[in-house]
């Protein structure tokens, strides 16, 4: 590791540090810092298309033997998003944080509108999720951002060409290792930012919300229901998944978060999987050894479709909104909320508060009131951070679990 690598680590935590100061006691001058932020997200994003294109044609094309590989990630994915969301389902039944009738009196008008316009016109039920998956045309969806039927397209293409045959494809196996290899080199001059770029993230955010004391503030009302997701959260990314990460991958769980530390605060400070996808690729691929076959194919898919923390959060703030609007829930109604949480945190894009415009899905198949959402506003925007972490964080263990179980294909 060189010099420059060694330093990035402690500066990013710094550049987080630097950004809660400032946007804590300067919440203006944090404000400011929006922009050079706004421009830092954008390189990041700039990458994503190209290097999720690239890296699942190249992975899947290369792979030997793609369908143990296939469903080996497709396990990994369902069981660990079972678990997360088995987890927010017990935390908040235990913790009640709903459970006192006060907090239903605190919902203004506001509260209402800006719930109703999240929500307008999201009505994504799992029909829409399957639509989402294929697209009439790849350039449109490059355009708008939507990365799941790119994904879809290049898992396609890359399992044609591996039925090519060796002289056929291997011209533009050579391509793509290339422009695999540039996107990467980009990637890293991109990371060497990132101190910078998260220090002034979150300075905006955080000064965006009115400062420490507008935080506090807020919080105060609804402390019990961030304390449930907050400790599923915990349950889930500290316990749970370097459990699985050391049965499954024979990986010590410490020396792996380090690797992934990069990637685990730019998640934390960015509130989005995809615009963290090139670090998260870096840090496992590069820093952690995950062979690239496996890491070019899981990782980008799990960016998009595995959300464990997004998962448990649905769960959690559902049941909170059934204790708060003092409806039961009965077993049945514990089992569909299980199955739906799961399909809105595969629905749900890599992007800032997206698992809050899913909810929909969750809140109607339980016939909770869909305002139920504006008690969450306010706090939505620091909880996602938290889940978005874990999201990535499950994608990295996924990418080690599944290296080690299919031996490295
Ligand atoms: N922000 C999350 C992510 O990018 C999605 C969510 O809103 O839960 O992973």
């Amino acid at each position: 590791m060189n010099n420059g690598r060694s330093l990035l680590l402690p500066a990013i935590i710094a550049g987080v540090a630097v950004g809660a100061v400032t946007g804590t006691f300067f919440p203006d001058t944090g404000v400011k810092a929006e922009f050079i932020g706004g421009l830092f997200l954008d390189l990041l994003k700039m990458m994503v298309i190209p290097l999720v294109m690239v890296s699942i044609t190249l992975g899947v094309m290369k792979m030997r033997d793609f369908k143990s590989v296939g469903l080996k990630t497709v396990l990994y994915y369902a069981v660990t998003t079972a678990v997360s969301v088995t987890i927010g389902i017990f935390v908040v039944s235990l913790i009640q944080p709903g459970g006192s009738p006060e907090i239903l009196g605190t919902m203004t008008d506001e509260m209402r509108s800006a719930a109703a316009m999240k929500v307008e016109g999201k009505n994504a039920g799992a029909e829409e999720i399957l639509k989402s998956m294929v697209t009439p045309n790849v350039f449109m969806s490059a355009t708008e951002f939507q990365i799941l039927p790119l994904i879809v397209f290049s898992l396609l293409f890359g399992l044609a060409l591996s039925r090519l045959g060796v002289k056929e494809a291997e011209p533009l196996e050579r391509v793509l290792t290339a422009l695999d290899g540039a996107i990467m080199k980009i990637v890293h001059w991109v990371i060497a930012l990132t101190p910078v770029g998260v220090a002034c993230i979150i300075a905006a955010r955080v000064g965006k919300a009115g400062g420490g004391d507008a935080l506090f503030s807020m919080a105060a009302g609804i402390a019990k229901y961030m304390l449930a997701v907050i400790a599923g959260l915990g349950i889930h990314g500290l316990i749970v998944l370097p459990i699985v990460l050391f049965l499954f991958a024979r990986r010590n769980p410490v020396a792996y978060v380090r690797h992934m530390s990069k990637a685990l605060l730019t998640a934390f400070s960015t509130a989005s999987s995809s615009a963290t996808l090139p670090l998260t690729m870096s840090g496992a691929i590069e820093e952690a050894k995950v062979s690239p076959r496996v890491g070019n194919f899981v990782l980008p898919l799990g960016a998009t479709v595995n959300m464990d923390g997004t998962a448990l959060y649905e769960a959690v703030a559902v049941i909170f909104i059934a204790q708060v609007y003092a409806v039961p829930l009965d077993s049945t109604a514990l089992v569909i909320i299980f199955l739906t949480a799961t399909l809105a945190a595969i629905g749900a894009a890599g992007i800032p508060e997206a698992g809050l415009v899913t909810m929909v899905i969750v809140l109607s198949s339980v016939g909770l009131p869909l305002e139920g959402i504006g008690l969450l506003l306010s706090v939505d925007w620091l909880l996602d951070r938290f889940r978005t972490t874990v999201n990535v964080w499950g994608d990295s263990v996924g990418a080690a679990v599944v290296d080690r179980t299919s031996g490295g294909v």
